[in-house]
Formats: structure tokens, C-alpha cells, sequence
């Protein structure tokens, strides 16, 4: 039989991790039993239930956080000659759906406390090509989108979250995913909610929702539900498009998740709070130093629990940390550090120095709703003799 927790053993925490419970396994065999796999009821259902969480008219939802950015980029029309600017920290996907599309991306540095883009060097990167702005809302902390929305309006730009890390927080009483013009979300198993793999974009404008329909269905007019209901065979392919659609039974499993995912949001807020209770009671805090809060109001989504370590250390403590069965990870090799970027685009060190510095002291700790208090002073206490060790030798 396979370990319950994962293929390193029953005691091994991940970095992240999903909650599935019967009533989600229960919605996933009822659409199993339903005449609609795909393109059916339970995608709209999901998606009005989704639209109606963020605070949105619209929600769509596509095959995955990397196909909502694509989606997303091109119903703004974006395309070659155009330049969008991104943070240099985040997961290589905010950057690659502006290269999908012929753009080149932007890389502007992040604030050296809470990691999220710097809005001042947001300002500094625009040029008369800038289309767009890519908020990323780093492990879940909102972006001070007030700012970013001045920038945007005031040089006819669309801003955009990359809200994968947020869902279910909320900035100045508003929640995420109605902060920018257009927000992505993914829902892979690591994120706050899941459908296996999947994605959703939310926006209040009607002709990018209907833009971004088209291009996750092959750039075709009608779908095939649609053109039943109307009595016709006929439909056109307006632009190339691809096929981006989540599936029913998928959609069945967000709708599930959705209904939990307040209390999960929540719950890693505790585990957050006992996190740093706990660094500061095992004396780690000159050693260890959790990301900075913005001093805005905000609600965390607390995708990711990221503490810094002293950069010449950094290694050691995860290789042994690794070794007590502790999935740390690290999040994120700067964007524009990736070969691809280096070859492509001529980017490199120096770029973003902000955002490299940080890199070399990243490191994610365990962070998941059904973490125990025991399984925090696991990972602390690791931390301890991790660093314990690294000091002597
Ligand atoms: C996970 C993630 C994505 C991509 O989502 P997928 O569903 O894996 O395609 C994009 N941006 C950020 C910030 C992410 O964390």
C-alpha cells in the first residue's frame, strides 16, 4: 500500500499539501455519474460560485494558473512588440504568458520586507510599450493594489493579479481576485484550494470575459452545450485559440473546496501566528526572520510560509532539514536568473538586486490546514539543530 502522506514516508511534511475529504470525493463520483464531463452544469456553477467569492461579475475557469495567465494576456490583447511588466520573485510562469504572446517581459525588483513588487520601480520600468502590469501577490500577501492602480491608470496600462499564492485573502476589505482589471488563480494541489490541476480567471469586464471564453475553447464562437441548447451544428473559429477548459468533474471538486476554503484561509493564519510564536521562543529570530507585513489593511493567504536565513547558510539548513523529513523548499530563483531569460531576453544579475539578495536566504517552510501544533515544533525544532549545527561548523 502507499503511505498515506506521500512516497518519503508517513512523518514526512511537504512544503504544501491538499485537504480532501469525502464530500469532495462524493461531488467528484456524482458528475462521474452525470451525462456532463466537460463543458457541462457543474463549470458554471463553479464558476458563478467563484465569481460570487471574489466579489466579481464574471469567472472563468480554465485547465490552469499557466492558462489563465495565457487566457488573460491575450484577451488584453497583448502581443509582439508590447512589453509587461513583472515582479523578478515569482514562479516563471507570471513572466512566460507575456512570451507566449511575442511580449517581452519586464522585471521590476520587489520590496526588500514583504517580497512584493516595489511600485516605485513599477514606474520606473515603463516605457511607451508597457501594455500591462503583473501583480503578484507573493505567499499570499495582497499588493498595495491602490498604488498599482494609480501607476496603471495614469499610463493607460491593465493591471493584473497573479493572485495563485491569495485566494481568500482580501486587501482594504476587498477580497482577492476583484483587486486589479483581471486576476488569475490556479488550483493545483500546493495552493490554497484544488481541482487536480485547473485555473480561473475573475474580472467585472463583460468583453474580456467573453474574449477569454473564446480562447480557452479553440477561439470558437459557441461551445458545444450552447449549440445544442440553440439547435444548431454551425459555429465559427473567430482567433486562435487553444484548449484551456477545466472539466466538470474538476469543477465539482472546486465547488467542494470552495465551500471549506474560508476556514482553511483561517486556519494558516493560525499556523502562521504559532510559526512565529514559535521561532521567538526557541531563540531564532536573530537567525531567522519571517517576510515583513504590509502596513496596509490586508487579510493573508498565507500560500506560503517564507522565512529568511543567513544566506551562507542557507543550504545546510535545508539539506538538513530535508534529512528529518522537513519538505522546505524555495520559492522563487528570480525569474529573470532562469537560462531562458538569460538567452532570450539578455537579462542576468544585477537586473533586480533586491530580489537576489533575498533568494539566497529563502527558504519555505511547511504550511498546509491540517498541519498539527506538533508538526510546527517538528519543523522548528529542526530548524534549531539545523542551525545549531551549521553555527559549529
Ligand atoms: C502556481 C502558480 C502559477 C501557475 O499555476 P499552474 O496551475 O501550476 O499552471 C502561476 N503563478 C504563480 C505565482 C503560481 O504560484
Amino acid at each position: 500500500m502507499k503511505s498515506s502522506s506521500s512516497d518519503l514516508g508517513p512523518q514526512y511534511l511537504p512544503y504544501g499539501r491538499q485537504v480532501i475529504d469525502e464530500d469532495d470525493i462524493a461531488a467528484v463520483v456524482a458528475v462521474l455519474r452525470s451525462p456532463w464531463l466537460t463543458t457541462g452544469p457543474t463549470v458554471d456553477e463553479f464558476e458563478s460560485s467563484l465569481a460570487q467569492f471574489c466579489g466579481t461579475t464574471y469567472a472563468v475557469a480554465v485547465s490552469s494558473g499557466t492558462a489563465a495567465l495565457h487566457a488573460t494576456m491575450a484577451s488584453l490583447g497583448i502581443g509582439p512588440g508590447d512589453e509587461v511588466i513583472v515582479p523578478a520573485m515569482t514562479f516563471v510562469a507570471t513572466a512566460n504568458c507575456a512570451v507566449f504572446q511575442g511580449a517581452r517581459p519586464i522585471f521590476a525588483d520587489v520590496q526588500a520586507d514583504t517580497l512584493l513588487v516595489d511600485p516605485q520601480e513599477v514606474e520606473q520600468k515603463v516605457t511607451a510599450c508597457t501594455k500591462a502590469v503583473i501583480a503578484v501577490d507573493y505567499a499570499g500577501q495582497p499588493c498595495d493594489y491602490d498604488r498599482l492602480q494609480q501607476i496603471c491608470v495614469l499610463h493607460g496600462m491593465s493591471l493584473v493579479a497573479d493572485a495563485c499564492h491569495a485566494i481568500g485573502g482580501s486587501y482594504k476589505g476587498r477580497a482577492v481576485g476583484s483587486l486589479a482589471r483581471i486576476s488569475t488563480f490556479s488550483f493545483h494541489p500546493v495552493k490554497n484550494m484544488t481541482t487536480g490541476e485547473g485555473g480561473a480567471v475573475t474580472t467585472n469586464d463583460q468583453e474580456l470575459a467573453a474574449r477569454l471564453r473564446r480562447f480557452r475553447s479553440h477561439g470558437v464562437t459557441m461551445d458545444f452545450r450552447e449549440r445544442l441548447k440553440g439547435g444548431t451544428w454551425y459555429y465559427e473559429m473567430v482567433e486562435l485559440g487553444w484548449n484551456y477548459r477545466l472539466t466538470d468533474v474538476q469543477c465539482a471538486l472546486g465547488l467542494s473546496q470552495l465551500r471549506k476554503l474560508p476556514g482553511w484561509i483561517e486556519r494558516r493564519n493560525v499556523i502562521a501566528e504559532l510559526y512565529s510564536a514559535a521561532i521567538k521562543a526557541a531563540r531564532l529570530d536573530a537567525d531567522v526572520r519571517p517576510l515583513g507585513r504590509a502596513c496596509y489593511e490586508h487579510r493573508h493567504g498565507w500560500h506560503l510560509y517564507v522565512v529568511r536565513v543567513p544566506p551562507h547558510r542557507r543550504a545546510a539548513i535545508f539539506t538538513a532539514m530535508r534529512k528529518d523529513g522537513i519538505g522546505v523548499n524555495v520559492h522563487y530563483l528570480p525569474v529573470h536568473l532562469h537560462p531562458f531569460y538569460r538567452q532570450r531576453f539578455g537579462t542576468g544579475p544585477g537586473l533586480c538586486p533586491v530580489a537576489e539578495a533575498a533568494y539566497a536566504e529563502l527558504l519555505s517552510l511547511p504550511m498546509f490546514p491540517t498541519m498539527t501544533e506538533n508538526d510546527i515544533a517538528r519543523v522548528v525544532e529542526s530548524l534549531r539543530a539545523a542551525l545549531g549545527a551549521t553555527d559549529r561548523a
